[in-house]
């Protein structure tokens, strides 16, 4: 079994899959408390769905890319099992992770978006840094969500540390919504002369900054 909090058919709204339309299963809970957090309704209640249930959701939706999204996906030891298994029925498969599980048992086809806590958040030192030595070119990226210029130093720092630039498909920008200018991230970025991908969260901006499950 494994709680959820939604299952719903929408648009991919950040990475580099941002404007495809995706299946999303938001599964229930989180062990973190980024201070910026955007999914606090996640925390809690949900409700219990077998494997097969989830299966079947996802075929009656009928779209072939899926999101496998929380809260954090990986605290639930079964969304090892449901990420498999949606691989084995040939969904094209995400995972956002907020990076502080490890992600060495996930299904080798899925494609991971892996977080890096920045001061900011509150839970940078909870980040599980042999996660992103684990990051593949050709399909994983990682995301830094910046609320500050201290976030953006450590985003430089951890970019260099471990040679991110070479290791993923791409390095995520995101603001913390509405705690920094856009303009100003956007000059950071420009100025850093590196490959990077800034990114707003698409489905704010279609739905509103405080809609979810559509
Ligand atoms: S890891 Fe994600 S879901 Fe958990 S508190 Fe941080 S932002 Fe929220």
């Amino acid at each position: 079994m494994l709680r959820v909090t939604e299952i719903f058919h929408s648009i991919q709204g950040e990475s580099t899959h941002a404007g495809r339309p995706c299946t999303f299963v938001r599964l229930t809970g989180c062990p973190m408390r980024c201070v910026w957090c955007d999914s606090e309704y996640t925390f809690s209640g949900g409700e219990h769905f077998t494997l097969p249930d989830i299966m079947e959701k996802v075929r009656a939706i009928g779209c072939k890319l899926v999101e496998v999204t929380g809260g954090e996906p990986l605290a639930q030891r079964e969304a090892f099992t449901l990420v498999e298994q949606l691989c084995d029925a040939d969904y094209e498969v995400l995972i956002e992770t907020g990076g502080f599980v490890s992600t060495e048992d996930v299904d080798q086809r899925a494609s991971i978006i892996l977080d890096v806590k920045c001061p900011a958040s509150g839970e940078a030192e909870r980040n599980h840094w042999p996660n992103l030595e684990r990051l593949r070119a050709d399909k994983d990226e990682v995301k830094f969500v910046i609320a500050d210029f201290e976030d953006w130093n450590y985003t430089l720092e951890i970019i260099k540390r471990y040679d991110l630039d070479k290791r993923t498909k791409a390095i995520l920008i995101s603001p913390a919504w509405g705690m920094v200018d856009l303009q100003e991230l956007a000059s950071w970025i420009t100025a850093s002369g590196l490959d990077l991908r800034m990114q707003l969260q698409l489905h704010k901006y279609i739905w509103g900054p405080e809609v979810h499950g559509v």
